[in-house]
């Protein structure tokens, strides 16, 4: 007699809860997935998938949606604040296909959500269920909802994002420290910057305090931005009303014309402050383990942190169906052995780069501009260790 698939109960319907669910499903185990939404949701505009999470994401089936949405950007561009020097310039698409057999994209959050949940049985996402407390329970977990209601499971991940509750009943209550960095974002009808005559690709200007990003989503239909600044404090109340196009405007007072444009053709922006854990030391115990920004949040600077948590997924899934009578706390552990010096790499070179981008003008700044300038290190070839791996290829054991 063939024992049922194990039921596993995904707490979070991000795209890293979710895109782990689709995945667990399609291995053939018993999935749900609660969120305490009443809808599902993605807050900002666009993101970046290397071809290490579009890999993925391909695989899951959803190249439908994915080709109908996302745009394929042809290059990365890296470029000075102030007069637009170009500082480093690198290929992405088809060179990504090429190389590594799959696209990199700039895609719509919300967009990117609706095509990951176009792969997983609605009736089998709980909205409205907000996780509040779960007990091992030796052969199950026990999950907890606000309202009362509570699930057995045999295996639960903790998909909730950077203030999980999950993380906190695992390992306790610590919160979150501001990271000194707020980013304006916002999206810019094309019509509106034509004359600009940019590239369909992705742009980046580094300068004193501060960068500014740009790329397309939405078919090409939108321009999205995001301007970091650097401050000491974040206080939610005071910033609330600093989210207006004059406020970015005065953010980036002195920086290229063309990025002054592109935020003054914006209808409105709005502010988002960066948030940070230390690595922890572990993410799993029993039948509970982590995924995404639930157990590795990272400064975007690499633009991998809904990346990574896709890759979570893809191993995790992978641990499992090769896990087969070994325990699940056995299994968990695995997973999470294999995933922590990858993303504690990219955690590392994140905040790394949040130095090196917003370095004021002088010496070092220039020794970092002759640098990118003799060895690109936006290039495919160089981020081969990055976009060429395949986290759903579990290495011999
Ligand atoms: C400005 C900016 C730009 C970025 N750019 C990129 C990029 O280009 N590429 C990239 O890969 N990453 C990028 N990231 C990082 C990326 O957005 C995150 O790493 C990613 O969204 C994390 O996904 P997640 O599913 O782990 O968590 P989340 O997206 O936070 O999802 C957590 C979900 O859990 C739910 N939840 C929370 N608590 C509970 C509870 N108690 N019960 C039930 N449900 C709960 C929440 O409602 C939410 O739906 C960027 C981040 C920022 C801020």
């Amino acid at each position: 007699m063939t024992s049922p698939p194990l039921a596993i109960a995904v707490v979070g319907a991000g795209i890293g809860g979710l895109a782990a669910a689709v995945g667990l499903r399609q291995a053939g185990f018993d999935v749900d997935v609660y969120e305490q939404a009443p809808e599902l949701t993605e807050v900002g505009g666009g993101i970046n998938m290397g071809p290490n999470a579009a890999r993925i994401l391909y695989r899951l089936g959803l190249a439908e949606g994915l080709d109908r949405e996302a745009v394929r950007p042809i290059s990365t561009h890296q470029r000075r604040w102030q007069d637009g020097r170009t500082l480093q310039r690198a290929p992405l698409n088809p060179a990504c296909e090429q190389i590594y057999g799959a696209p990199h994209l700039t895609v719509h959050r919300a967009d990117l959500l609706s095509i990951i949940a176009s792969g997983f049985p609605a009736e089998r996402i709980h909205l409205g269920h907000r996780l509040v407390g779960l007990a091992e329970k030796g052969d199950h977990v026990e999950a907890r909802f606000e309202g009362g209601a509570r699930r057995a499971a045999d295996v639960l991940i903790g998909a909730d994002g950077i203030h999980s509750t999950v993380r906190a009943a695992l390992l306790g209550e610590e919160a979150p420290r501001f990271a000194g960095c707020v980013a304006y974002r916002g999206l810019v009808p094309v019509e509106r910057i034509a004359d600009l005559g940019l590239e369909i690709g992705s742009q980046s200007w580094v300068g004193p305090g501060g960068h500014f990003v740009h790329y397309f989503v939405s078919r090409g239909r939108l321009l999205n931005f995001v301007g970091w600044t650097e401050h000491d404090t974040w206080n939610r109340e005071d910033w609330t009303d600093r989210a207006t196009v004059a406020r970015a405007l005065a953010a980036f007072e002195g920086w290229h014309p063309q990025v002054r444009r592109i935020i003054a053709a914006a209808e409105t922006c709005f502010v988002w402050a960066l948030f940070d854990r230390e690595p922890l030391p572990r993410w799993s115990a029993g039948r509970t383990t982590l995924l995404g920004d639930a157990c590795h949040p990272m400064y975007p600077f690499m633009g991998q942190g809904a990346a990574q948590a896709i890759e979570d997924g893809a191993t995790l899934a992978a641990c499992l169906v090769a896990g087969g009578e070994a325990s699940p706390a056995e299994t968990l552990r695995r997973y999470e052995s294999l995933r922590q010096p990858r993303v504690t790499r990219l955690q590392e070179m994140s905040r790394a780069n949040k130095t090196r981008f917003h370095l004021p003008d002088g010496p070092a700044q220039e020794a970092r501009d002759a640098e990118w300038a003799s060895a690109s290190d936006r290039s495919p070839e160089a981020l081969r260790w990055l976009y060429g791996f395949d986290a759903g290829r579990l290495p011999e054991p």
